[in-house]
C-alpha cells in the first residue's frame, strides 16, 4: 500500500505539540540562559529559582556542565571549535525541554556575544531570557569555589576565561544581577521576581 509523499504519516500525526504539554502544565515554557565568568553565582542562583518556582507550581530542568559535559558533551573540550559545538548541542536540547513545557534554567559560562546568539538563534529570540550574573574576576578569584583560578593562575588550565580568554559582556540582557552588592538570597529574590512577573506577562495558558 503506498502513501500519498503529501499525507502526514499517521504517527507523526499523533505526537503531542509543545501547546498540548503548556496546557497539561498550565505553564507556558521559557529558556533562563545564565552566563558569567565560573563562580559568579550562575548555579547558586539557579538552585534558588528553582526551588521558588517549584514551590509555585512550575516545572523546570536545570542545565549545567555537571549533566552536561558528562553526558551528551562529554566527548567535547575546550577549543573554540568544541565550545562552539557544546553550545550548539545544549541549545538543541534546550528546545526539546521547551517543546516539553518545561521552565529551562542554563548555567553556562558561554562567554562570548557570538555563541550566545547561536543559542538565541536556535531557541528563538522570544524564549530566551538572558541572565548576566556579573562579578569581577578578582570577586571570583577570590572565591574560587571549584579551585580552577588557582590552577588558571598556575598555568594549569589555559584559555581561562577571564584570563587568558575573553569574557564579553551582555549589551542588552533581560536581567543583570551584580552578585557582588547583594547575598545570595536578594540575587535569587531579584531573579525570582523578574521571572515570575515575565511568566504572568506572556502567560497564554490559564495562569498557576
Ligand atoms: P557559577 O555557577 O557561576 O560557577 P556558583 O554558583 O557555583 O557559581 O558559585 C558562586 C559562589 O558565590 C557561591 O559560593 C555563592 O555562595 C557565592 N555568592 C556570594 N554572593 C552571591 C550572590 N549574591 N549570588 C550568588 N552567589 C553568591
Amino acid at each position: 500500500m503506498t502513501t500519498k509523499a503529501t499525507n502526514i504519516h499517521p504517527v507523526f500525526d499523533r505526537i503531542l505539540g509543545r501547546e498540548d504539554k503548556e496546557q497539561f502544565l498550565h505553564q507556558n515554557s521559557k529558556l533562563i540562559w545564565m552566563t558569567g565568568l565560573s563562580g559568579s553565582g550562575k548555579t547558586t542562583i539557579a538552585i534558588g529559582l528553582e526551588k521558588e518556582l517549584q514551590k509555585r507550581g512550575y516545572l523546570t530542568q536545570i542545565l549545567d556542565g555537571d549533566n552536561i559535559r558528562t553526558g551528551i558533551n562529554k566527548n567535547l573540550g575546550f577549543s573554540d571549535e568544541d565550545r562552539t559545538e557544546n553550545i550548539r548541542r545544549i541549545a538543541e536540547v534546550s528546545k526539546l525541554f521547551l517543546n516539553c513545557g518545561i521552565i529551562t534554567i542554563n548555567c553556562f559560562v558561554s562567554p562570548t556575544i557570538e555563541i550566545r546568539d547561536l543559542a538565541k538563534n536556535i531557541v528563538g529570540e522570544e524564549d530566551f531570557l538572558e541572565v548576566y550574573v556579573n562579578a569581577s574576576y578578582q570577586e571570583c578569584e577570590k572565591r574560587d569555589v571549584k579551585g580552577l583560578y588557582k590552577k588558571a593562575r598556575n598555568g594549569e588550565i589555559k584559555n581561562f576565561t577571564g584570563l587568558d580568554a575573553p569574557f564579553e559582556a551582555p549589551e542588552n540582557p533581560f536581567l543583570e544581577i551584580k552578585t557582588s552588592e547583594m547575598t545570595p538570597e536578594e540575587s535569587v529574590e531579584k531573579v525570582v521576581n523578574a521571572i515570575l512577573t515575565k511568566l504572568i506577562k506572556d502567560s497564554k495558558v490559564e495562569n498557576k
